[in-house]
């Protein structure tokens, strides 16, 4: 497990006696990455300094809101200069902050439009600090950056769900911080499952915001391990899961290299392995995540070729720990019928619990029954109706059989009841879905039905 500690302040004094010992410590703990943060001249200089010294630690400089009446004009050129530098992989932290109100408005304004600047010309994230200033935080961004994609992070969240959609609307990270842990933190833990997992971060906020159970004590990178805890706990999924998201997250913000496998075949989320077999599909859902990035729960499964079954096999590789091991991944597993019953036969001889994703339209696809091929081999079936008609079906799904696709779902479902253990069938809750109506059909079919959430938890 690898965690990224994407906003501390390891130059404070809180850390003068005893730097080297909390870096050590974070990587004991596998924190693997730090951001460093620069709030003024100095301490910019000071992170640049301690990233220089540790292969796991980054810089980030920058003046923030609430130091700007400290510093002078030629700081922020100074800023700029050092923003340069190698170590440097983020411009802040910057923002506006209007609970401290320490420094004025106009000169918060000021300075922050400047970061931005530095940020555009650098090409390097922004790190956004914002206190009671979510709304107009927002605004400034649009003004400077128009509505295109803002490269930065919205550091240690606080603000409302309507922040956090403009926000994401702008697609920037979204870091969370002990704050998730707190009694009070339940505004923050209510909007953590409204974070897609491309967007979500951790930040510690060290020597601040120790999380619980270490609150009251100094904070230091290695106690992100509760945050991600808390993350994974109102997500439904595992600390690992959480662990791999937000680090690819970070190493991506940051434009840094990381030992992230690409195309892969065989991947883990919570106790199930997970497998892909191919990219191609027979429908082209308006919904599919295919459309934005071939990313799932911090995995890249864009093959880079449709895999053998000596491939599969070799890519799942020990399957003791996993309670089952489910065809899944971007693309219609039963496309590749002979792959897919060859790794089952294998998962069968190793007494495993397997699953099958689709789409349902295996039969048609093939153009004969392929349920006797699943018999035996395929423990539960998972198919997506997503709606409760043929046109509508088709309207959202584009299946390249066309309306007649339904019925071919339909009608595979009918024949795989009697045959396979478990039969569901899943429909996601929008509102344009009738899902009594579709609970209605999958009954009559003798299926299971299960009405999936919107919001993205895993
Ligand atoms: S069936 Fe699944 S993989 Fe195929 S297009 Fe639809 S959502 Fe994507
Ligand atoms: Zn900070």
């Amino acid at each position: 497990m690898e965690l990224f500690d994407t906003h501390c302040h390891l130059d404070f004094q809180a850390f003068e006696n005893d730097c080297d010992e909390v870096i050590e410590n974070a990587i004991k703990n596998n924190v693997t990455g730090m951001l460093t943060i620069g709030t003024c001249l100095e301490s910019s200089t000071s992170a640049i300094k301690i990233s220089s010294k540790n292969n796991n630690i980054y810089a980030a400089v920058g003046i923030h809101p609430n130091h700007c009446h400290e510093c002078k004009e030629e700081d922020l050129t100074r800023i700029e200069d050092l923003a340069n530098d190698e170590n440097v992989v983020a411009i802040g932290e910057t923002g506006l902050d209007f609970f401290h109100n320490t420094t004025p408005v106009k000169m918060q304004e000021k300075y922050f439009l400047k970061h931005m600047e530095i940020s555009a010309n650098t090409g390097k994230p922004l790190i956004l600090h914002s206190r009671e200033s979510g709304e107009e935080l927002i605004k400034m961004l649009k003004d400077f950056f128009g509505n295109e994609p803002i490269n930065g992070v919205f550091h240690c969240f606080t603000s409302t769900k309507k922040v956090l959609e403009q926000a994401l609307a702008l697609e920037l990270k979204i870091g969370i911080s002990g704050i998730a842990t707190f009694p009070k933190g339940e505004n923050v833990r209510e909007l953590i499952p409204h974070i897609p997992d491309k967007y979500l971060l951790l930040d510690s906020d060290s020597p601040f915001l120790s999380p619980a159970p270490k609150r009251g004590k100094r904070n230091e990178p290695a106690n992100i391990i509760h945050i991600a805890e808390k993350i994974a706990e109102i997500r439904g999924v595992s600390l690992d899961d959480i662990a791999r998201i937000t680090t690819r997250n970070a190493r991506e913000l940051f434009n840094l290299k990381g030992d992230n496998e690409e195309g892969k075949i065989a991947y883990e989320i919570r106790n199930t392995l997970y497998l892909a077999l191919t990219n191609e599909c027979t429908n082209n859902c308006s919904f599919c995540s295919r459309n934005t990035g071939y990313d799932v729960k911090g995995h890249d499964i864009k093959l880079k070729k449709e895999p053998t079954a000596e491939e599969v096999i070799s890519a799942m590789g020990d399957t003791e720990r996993y309670d089952e091991v489910c065809f899944c991944g971007f693309g219609e597993s039963t496309m590749r019928l002979e792959v897919l019953t060859t790794v089952a036969d294998e998962l069968k001889r190793r007494g495993k619990k397997v699953r099958l994703n689709t789409n349902g339209q295996g039969s048609i696809f093939h153009k004969r029954n392929i349920v006797p091929d699943l018999k035996g081999r395929i423990d539960s079936i998972s198919v997506s109706i997503n709606t409760s008609n043929a046109s509508h079906y088709q309207e959202i799904c584009q299946s390249r059989f066309g309306e007649d696709s339904f019925a071919g779902l339909c009608d595979f479902v009918k024949k795989a009841v009697p045959e396979i253990p478990e039969v569901i069938c899943t429909v996601v809750d929008m509102p344009e879905i009738d899902i009594e109506k579709t609970r209605e059909i999958v009954e009559s079919l003798g299926a299971k039905f299960r009405v999936r959430s919107f919001v993205d938890v895993g």
